[in-house]
């Protein structure tokens, strides 16, 4: 069962409703949205029918979910959310692009990467400090100074970035400095990287598990809303299948799909799912085709020396037709794409972050 708040109940409507939900034996997770909050009831059925919980005040509706996961589905909200990375927003009205190098490898290179996601359109950039890589004999990130050269060129550049996060002992360093954190594919179903992330009260990016079923995705997105972050964004970025002619397959169909069961956005990574530079852009055209809510892409200002992932990544050449085809796709599947909103934008938001 969920408990829907209205928009201006107070903390005391929160607290009655917790409370009487402990004190007949469940428990009760509250999840801030940042215009609702709703509280996920797990227990028996049977414990809560006694209460008459839509008579509490602030409470909107109570919703009897049948879907194993309660907070991130559907049924809980009735609106596809808008998350806020900074003054960037990914949601259902707008696409959203997220561009830069898929690792921090050097300062100019981060510089050089980060301004071409800028010309593209990117109102996020992207770049990897602490790498998940198959080989132990691999590069594995620049670590924090990475995340300090990150930090250093989105302020620059007036633009947040997402990173990824690989263990929960780094949480609190990345969360200090990060505007989103990124789980990678190969730390979906860390449970405890997923609570620690989702206790850091910075938005999520959930990149889907190389073999996870759409389900076990969405369920991985629910420990995050335990902890009571819900600002999360679920990222569809290829699966292993049998074909070898790809990286991975893009799953297309695991957006409207994922859409119809979760009010979270849902983004496609088209670097990481073909792995080759010249499928790209097909894949870009074919994930805003498909409703994705953003798309997430590597770029490099010389590929051939990139330290990981440079046969994917766009080049100079690409930036200008990377930017037409989201904005022509986007305008076809009737969205805009996302800007900055300059309303909105204090720039308070890159002060909050690591206070600087
Ligand atoms: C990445 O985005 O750099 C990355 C490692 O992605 P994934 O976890 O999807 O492989
Ligand atoms: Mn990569």
């Amino acid at each position: 069962m969920v408990v829907v708040m209205r928009g201006g109940a107070s903390e005391t409507d929160i607290d009655k409703v917790v409370n009487a939900i402990t004190e007949v034996g469940g428990d009760a997770f509250v999840s801030r949205g940042k215009h609702q909050t709703i509280i996920g009831l797990v227990g028996d059925l049977t414990q809560f029918t006694e209460l008459p919980l839509h008579a509490f005040p602030g409470v909107e509706d109570v919703i009897r979910v049948s879907k194993p996961y309660k907070l991130v589905s559907n049924d809980a909200h009735p609106r596809p959310s808008t998350v806020w990375v900074g003054d960037a927003a990914i949601g259902r009205d707008t696409v959203t692009l997220i561009a830069g190098p898929c690792a921090v490898e050097t300062e100019e290179q981060t510089q050089a990467a980060c301004r071409m996601a800028k010309e593209a359109g990117a109102t996020i950039l992207r770049g990897g400090a602490y790498k998940p890589r198959t080989s132990p004999y691999a590069f594995q990130g620049l670590g924090e100074p990475g995340l300090d050269l990150l930090h250093a060129t989105s302020r620059q550049l007036g633009m947040p970035f997402v990173t990824e996060v690989v263990t929960p002992a780094d949480v609190e360093t990345v969360a200090a400095k990060a505007d989103m954190l990124q789980v990678g594919a190969r730390n979906m179903q860390n449970f405890q990287l997923l609570k620690e992330v989702g206790m850091a009260g910075r938005p999520v990016l959930l990149k889907r598990g190389l073999t996870a079923t759409i389900d076990e995705w969405i369920m991985a997105a629910e420990y995050i809303a335990q902890t009571g972050n819900l600002q999360i964004v679920l990222c569809e970025r290829g699966i292993r299948t049998y074909e070898p002619m790809t990286r991975n397959t893009l799953d297309v169909s695991a957006v409207p799909v994922a859409q119809s069961l979760s009010h979270l956005p849902v983004v496609i990574d088209p670097s990481h799912s073909g792995g080759k530079r010249e499928l790209v852009l097909p894949l870009t055209r074919a994930a805003i085709a498909v409703g994705a809510d953003g798309i997430i892409v590597d770029v490099h200002p010389r590929p051939e020396t990139a330290l990981v992932d440079g046969p994917q990544a766009l080049v100079k050449e690409d930036i200008v037709l990377l930017r037409e085809t989201v904005a022509r796709f986007a305008e076809a599947a009737g969205r805009s794409v996302a800007r900055i909103d300059q309303e909105r934008s204090t720039g308070a938001w890159g002060r909050s972050a690591a206070g600087v």
